[in-house]
This record gives C-alpha cells, structure tokens and sequence, in this order.
C-alpha cells in the first residue's frame, strides 16, 4: 500500500494520537485545527495538574465509562494508563501517583508534554494547518475555511476527533452536529457532564459564603457515598465532589424534574453521638454554639445547615443529628454545558464500526470526546480520548489497506 494522504479535523488529545499512530505508519497526515494553536483543552487540563489517568487496577478502571465501557475497552485494552504513563515518559515527561490514585506528570502541567509531542509530529512529517475550520462535506472532500478562503482538500480517509461541547471558547464548539446529524449519523445529545448545580440560595448566604470551600464530608446520591469536598458558589455547588455525582444528578432531574444531593457534615460521628452532644449544650447556648460545640459545626457548615433546614429551633437533638448526616441539598439544574469539565452524548456507537468508522459515511471515523460516553474526573476523560484517537487510527489503516 503507498503512501495515503490522510486528513484529521481537530488537534486535541484524540487528533494528536491518530496523527502520531498514522504518521509513523508512513502515511501522509495532516492535522486541520480551527483555532490558532492546537491542544487549547490539554493545556487548560494542565493547569489544574493534568490529571492524565489513573492507578487503579485495571479492571475496575475499564468499567468507569458506564453504559460506554464495553463498547470502549478493546480501544482502551490497546492504551492502558500503564502504556499512557510510559508514552509520557517517552516524551520526557515523568508522572507520580497522587494519594487519591490519581496520576499526573511530575511537573503538574501539559505545555512540556505538549511541546515535546508537537515536535515528534512534526518530525513525523505531519502538516499542522491552524485556522483551518472544516464547517462541512462536499462531493470533493471536506469544505475548510481558511485565512485564504473557503477550500475543498481532499483525502483518502478523515478522521473527526472536534471534541464535546464543554468550553466552547477553547475551540470544541460542537458545530459538528450538524453536518454529521443531516448525514444519518445518529447523535445522542450533548449534556453537561462533570459540571455544577444551581442551588436556590438566599442571597444572606451568597454573599457570606460564596467561594467558601466545605471540606471533609460525604455525598450521597444514585452515584454512590462519596467522600471528598466541593465548593458553594454564587449559583450553586462546585467542585470534586459535586462531579463525581453529577452524571446520576443530572440524570434525576431530567428523569424526575428533581434532585437532591445528601450530604453528612460529620461523616466521622454517629447520629446517636451527634444527637447526646447536641443535647449536652443545653437549651439556654445560642443555636451556633449547639451547633458548634456540640457537633463541630461552624463556618460554612452550620450555615448549610441553617441554610437547607427549616423549622431549625424546633427539631429535637435527634432530628438535627439526623440532618446533619443527611443534609438535603435540593438542585435546580445543571449549570450552562459551556462551564462543564466535559459533555456526555455524542456520535453514538452503533453509528461506529468496531474500526471507529462512520456506517453512513465511509472513510470518515470519529474519536475522542464527540463519541457517546461519559466518565469522571480521574483521569479517565484523556485516556479515553487517547485510546479512542489510537484505535480510530488502527481502523483506518486497516480500512485503507483494505481499499487497495
Ligand atoms: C477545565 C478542564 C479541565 C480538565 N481536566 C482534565 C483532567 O485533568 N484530566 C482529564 O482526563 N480530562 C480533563 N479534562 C477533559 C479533557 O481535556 C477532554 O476530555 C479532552 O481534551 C478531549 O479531547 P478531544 O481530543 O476529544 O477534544 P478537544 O481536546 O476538545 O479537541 C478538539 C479540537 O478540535 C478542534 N475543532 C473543533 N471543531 C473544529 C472544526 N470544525 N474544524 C477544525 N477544528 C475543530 C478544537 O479547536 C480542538 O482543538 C478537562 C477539561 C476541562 C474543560
């Protein structure tokens, strides 16, 4: 087979790895980018540490994609976060296991990985055209707009790896639905995933408390009990904490037009020693003292508490240990997808082969992101972009030799 000239739309994480895959097989690759550089969502990944996978056993880290993960795992059985740690480090860029099992580089960002990475590309050859939108198909190739106008290029396979819909000023705007939806290709619809909540606070409480961060408590939702902190924000919830339940949070209120994230403020103490401590203050302490010294309530969490309770002075030591394990957190809404870390939905699989190849249009695949899977914050989110961008790869080069 001679040299194929091969065109990939979208120079993030998935881009990027089908770039390398295919450029060293030989092939002609060159990477169409909308924006004036390429990997603008690594890069803002790095800046909060660049969580790049994660330690767990592998098992149980190949089912973290939910109703996706069997539809994902021959891609991620073919880059596991073992092989994902070893290429970084092959492009000078050491990773460590943090405490929570996640993993990250060294230097706890993604521009040194980034920069080695472009330069392997490039000595494999691979065009990186900026300012190069690709807005539709035509008869002739893919339509481009570029500084120089709209062109038509040409290839002999495509790769989409346009990411989600989340942060839309870094370049994945999602205008791909459309092309892609007008052309059969069956599309689950994009949601925010991984995002925050809109909560009805009072506006005594935003403007104490907004940005205060609510450390060493538990969550509880359909997701699970999960420990770890979030933070109050003017609108809502943030943080951590609050992404780990979001998919099944978002889910509820889709279902249900409601949701509530329970939380326990003293996840280290009973409800019965909660209960006999709050009683010893006695009647005659103020209610922040009870609830100070009694059950290690200030700051922030005694005015939650104060906050999503009503009827506070009338409940029994009881009946306030039994809040404070299980604080009833009522949400609006999601926030807005564009301030979501990731999207859920997108090109379904049952659209894709088991090469990553579009069924209703041939000699175009998709990877990464605009795939129709979600996961949590771990790490998870790139390593399946990677591995979808690798396996896409594979997939095209076995499509291509076929076509010979
Ligand atoms: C704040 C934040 C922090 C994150 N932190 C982490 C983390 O620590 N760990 C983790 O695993 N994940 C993290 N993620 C998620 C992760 O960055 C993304 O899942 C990943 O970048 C998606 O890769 P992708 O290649 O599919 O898409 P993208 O990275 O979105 O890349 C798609 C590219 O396609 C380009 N493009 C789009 N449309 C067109 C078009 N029509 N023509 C040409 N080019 C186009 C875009 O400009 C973009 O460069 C984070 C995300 C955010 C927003």
């Amino acid at each position: 087979m001679g040299e194929k000239r091969i065109g990939i739309v979208g120079g993030g994480p998935a881009g990027l790895m089908a770039a390398e895959v295919l450029s060293a097989r030989g092939h002609a690759v060159t990477v169409l980018e909308a924006m004036p550089t390429i990997g603008r969502k690594f890069l803002l990944a790095g800046k909060s540490g660049l969580n790049i996978t994660h330690s767990e056993p592998y098992a149980q880290f190949a089912t973290r994609f939910g109703a996706a993960s069997a539809s994902l795992r021959a891609a991620l059985d073919g880059f596991t976060p073992d092989a994902l740690r070893a290429w970084a480090e092959e492009l000078g860029t050491e990773t460590f296991v943090g405490s929570s099992g996640r993993v990250f580089p060294i230097v706890m960002k993604a521009s040194p990985l980034l920069r080695a990475w472009r330069a392997r590309l490039e000595r494999q050859g691979v065009d990186i055209r900026i300012r190069h939108r690709w807005t539709d198909f035509s008869e002739d190739g893919l339509r481009v707009e570029t500084p120089d106008g709209e062109r038509i290029m040409a290839f002999d396979a495509v790769l989409l790896a346009l990411g989600g819909a989340s942060w839309p000023r870094l370049g994945s705007d999602a205008s791909w639905v459309d092309p892609l939806g007008r052309r059969g290709v069956d599309i689950a619809r994009l949601r925010p995933a991984n995002c925050g909540f809109d909560v009805a606070w009072s506006a005594f409480f935003i403007e104490k408390f907004a940005g205060a961060p609510v450390k060493g408590v538990t969550a509880r939702s359909a997701a699970g009990t999960i420990p770890g902190e979030f933070v109050v924000s003017r609108n809502g919830i943030e943080g951590s904490l609050v992404y780990a339940h979001a998919a099944a949070l978002r889910d509820d209120l889709e279902e249900n037009g409601a949701a509530t994230l329970i939380l326990d403020l003293a996840p280290g103490r009973s409800a019965e020693r909660l209960a006999a401590d709050f009683a010893r203050q006695g009647g005659k302490a103020s209610f922040s003292t009870r609830l100070r010294k009694g059950m290690g309530l200030d700051g922030v969490k005694a005015a939650l508490v104060r906050e999503c309770l009503v009827d506070l002075p009338g409940l029994t030591p009881q009946a306030m240990a039994a809040a404070v394990k299980a604080l009833q957190v009522p949400l609006l809404r999601p926030r807005p997808i564009a301030e979501a870390i990731s999207s859920a939905g997108g090109v379904r699989f049952t659209a894709i082969g088991e090469d990553y190849g579009l069924t209703a249009l041939p000699g175009v695949f998709a990877a990464g992101e605009m795939l129709d899977w979600e996961a949590p914050t771990g790490g998870y989110l790139l390593t399946a972009c990677f591995a979808t961008g690798r396996a896409a790869a594979d997939g095209i080069d076995r499509w291509l030799s076929r076509k010979v």
